[in-house]
């Protein structure tokens, strides 16, 4: 019960070895950082997340929020816990310390986003929030706001909310119709919000919602969005707690998963009494919303990412433990010893399946946040636009692929474990019940690919994407000759092209006016995107890692094939390695081959699904 295993090892790896985040510490903005703090914080947050955060989810998940008269009561665990989590100072890495955070990366925030919401992602989602309101306030907050509220929700001590969805407008949020009314030195609002995580809740004495509202007579559509800060309780200009402000939770949603977690239905001024202070520019609301909405997203995406790699280390320790049949070639003799289940070939093979996905999506959710560091961090301002295009390029794919590819890893765990892994006991169901929100909320995945296709590959005329084929491109000829990776990495060079051909041929036909067939095919498109980016990462990997284990090899004077498995049974840190070349080499013959296939069913033009009339489905 409560058993959370945090990968620090591979987290390691893919920082340090991989990425060489290293460059950014000792100098400008991380001046006062080096890389043996960074690995503290590390294993401090991953003790965190196995000692405090787990052994709380399987009563979250079992008791799950109570709502009583427009209160909501989170599962009694969770108050103590609040208070250990903030008190350690886990609400905000990533701030400046002068604004009560801890000055880490961008990075280490996806880094320490990982541990928490694999460990136990409903109680996360309260602090969570309150971090990523607070951020709304860092960005476009007044001084005062930032004194009044974001210090108190970067502390943990007051929550926050994102209030987009109403009940008339999920997607489509232009089509919200909660008000904002001026009434001197604030707005009255007034309207209904729904599925608001933290909404309601007793973990924190009040809540700050960020409530996108249109404020009357402000033009139709995105263009007349406000975004205004609207406490629980009001705040006093000593910072004391005041009056309550008119928001009442209606209820809470009894969901599939994130049972802790509550969503929310809240009214804002059913009296007529709820007062709004606008943040950032008036009608400029949904585009502040949008600013923060690729850290929104790329943390929905590990979402996926956390919890698939949660369940992948589980079924890992019980494929090792559980014994069933024998080894197959004394299947006849009934005295044959019993096996551990991992000795298994269809086994082994769906081990090795999570263990490939889970690193690719964790490299490619690191790599993308860590462009958002280069975007913040690098002198040249062409270069700083780079990484930030390139960031949001990935966005939409690190969001739906990192959710839906993290879902179905965690039904293969499932699947390892027979029929205990349908039952609570082993947690990974809880896993795929909790991992399934993450493909709706924060714009679903079909949404994402819509702004993939539709927006970002043609950010620049197509440059950044093409920036990007070529930043792989160079690496495929870096690795051309190396003896080991040639085959696979010639298996990325065919899925690039087709990935390129691909996204030229959507590209000429949404330009030629074929927009309805482009955006049928957008989330296949997005998908095998995601694969592409996933061997990348992978045979990155299992570069540096080949070049590592040859150095070990020579150290250890283990020669050849036999040599090099010797040393792995002996050093876990060659097993490691060895690991890393494996899984690139799998995926890279199994995976990216399908690439060829499923560009050639998107150029198809197989229109069924559009012309088709509704009676006929
Ligand atoms: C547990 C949970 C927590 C949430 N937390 C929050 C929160 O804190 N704050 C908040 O504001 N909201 C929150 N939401 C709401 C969430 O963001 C919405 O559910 C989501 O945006 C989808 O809206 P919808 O549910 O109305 O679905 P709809 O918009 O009705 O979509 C239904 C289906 O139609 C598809 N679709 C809709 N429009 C299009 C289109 N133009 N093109 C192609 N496909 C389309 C969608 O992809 C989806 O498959 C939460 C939801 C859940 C379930």
């Amino acid at each position: 019960m409560g058993t959370y295993q945090a990968n620090t090892r591979d987290v390691r790896f893919v920082l340090w070895e991989q990425l060489e985040v290293q460059t950014l510490l000792g100098t400008g903005r991380y001046q006062d950082l080096d890389q043996a703090t960074v690995d503290m914080v590390i294993e401090e947050a991953a003790k965190f997340a196995e000692k405090e955060l787990a052994p709380a989810a399987e009563e979250g998940d079992r008791v799950g929020c109570r709502f009583e008269k427009g209160r909501v009561f989170v599962p009694e665990c969770y108050h103590d816990l609040y208070r250990r989590f903030c008190e350690a100072g886990w609400v905000n890495v990533y701030s400046d310390p002068a604004l009560g955070g801890q000055g880490l990366p961008y990075v280490m925030l996806n880094v320490t986003d990982e541990f928490f919401t694999g460990a136990n992602f409903s109680f996360f989602s309260y602090p969570r929030l309150a971090f990523g309101a607070g951020r709304l306030i860092e960005s476009f907050g007044t001084p005062e706001q930032k004194k009044t509220y974001m210090l108190k929700m970067y502390s943990g001590q007051w929550g926050g909310t994102m209030c987009l969805t109403e009940p008339q407008a999920g997607s489509a949020v232009a089509d919200i119709k909660t008000t904002a009314r001026r009434a001197g030195d604030h707005f009255l609002i007034s309207g209904t919000k729904m599925f608001i995580t933290s909404g309601e809740h007793n973990v924190t004495e009040n809540i700050v919602h960020a409530v996108l509202a249109r404020i009357e007579g402000a033009p139709p559509g995105v263009k007349g969005i406000s975004l205004f800060l609207v406490p629980k309780i009001r705040v006093r200009a000593d910072g004391s707690l005041g009056e309550p402000n008119d928001v009442v939770c209606g209820g809470i949603e009894d969901k599939i998963g994130l049972h802790g977690s509550s969503t929310c239905l809240l009214h804002f001024g059913e009296n007529g009494d709820c007062h709004g202070y606008l943040l950032g520019p008036e009608n400029g609301g949904l585009a502040c919303m949008f600013q923060l909405m690729n850290e929104a997203r790329i943390s929905v995406g590990q979402q996926g990412v956390s919890m698939s790699s949660a369940a992948y280390l589980r079924a890992l320790a019980y494929a090792k433990e559980r014994i069933q049949g024998t080894d197959v070639g004394a299947a006849r003799d009934p005295n044959a010893r019993r096996v551990e289940i991992i000795k298994h070939p269809d086994v082994r093979r769906n081990l090795l399946t999570m263990k490939a996905y889970v690193e690719g999506m964790r490299a490619l959710l690191l790599y993308c946040s860590y462009m958002i560091d280069l975007s913040e961090t690098r002198q040249e301002s062409e270069e700083r636009e780079k990484y930030d295009l390139r960031a949001q390029l990935l966005t939409p794919i690190c969001k739906a692929y990192g959710s839906d590819m993290g879902f179905r890893m965690i039904e293969l765990a499932i699947q390892v474990f027979g029929g205990y892994g349908v039952c609570r006991e082993y947690e990974v169901e809880r896993y795929l019940r909790d991992c399934k929100i993450a493909s709706i909320y924060e714009g679903t995945n079909g949404i994402q690919a819509l702004d993939l296709l539709g927006r970002k590959i043609g950010m620049k005329g197509g440059a950044i994407f093409s920036d990007l084929m070529d930043e792989m491109g160079r690496f495929i000829e870096t690795c051309a000759s190396d003896p080991e990776l040639a085959d696979s990495v010639r298996e990325l060079a065919l899925a690039r092209g087709k990935l390129m051909e691909v996204t030229q041929h959507l590209g000429g036909l949404m330009l030629g006016g074929d927009v309805l067939y482009s955006l049928l095919q957008a989330y296949p498109y997005l998908m095998l995107f995601g694969d592409v980016m996933v061997g990348y990462m992978l045979l990155w990997q299992a570069r540096v890692a080949a070049e590592k284990l040859r150095r070990m090899q020579e150290d250890a004077g283990a020669q050849g094939e036999q040599g090099r498995l010797a040393l792995a049974a002996a050093n876990p840190e060659a097993a490691f390695y060895l690991g890393k070349i494996g899984a690139a080499r799998y995926f890279a013959a199994v995976v990216l081959p399908e690439v060829e296939s499923r560009c050639k069913a998107i150029r198809s033009g197989e229109r069924s699904a559009i012309v088709l009339p509704e009676s006929a489905f």
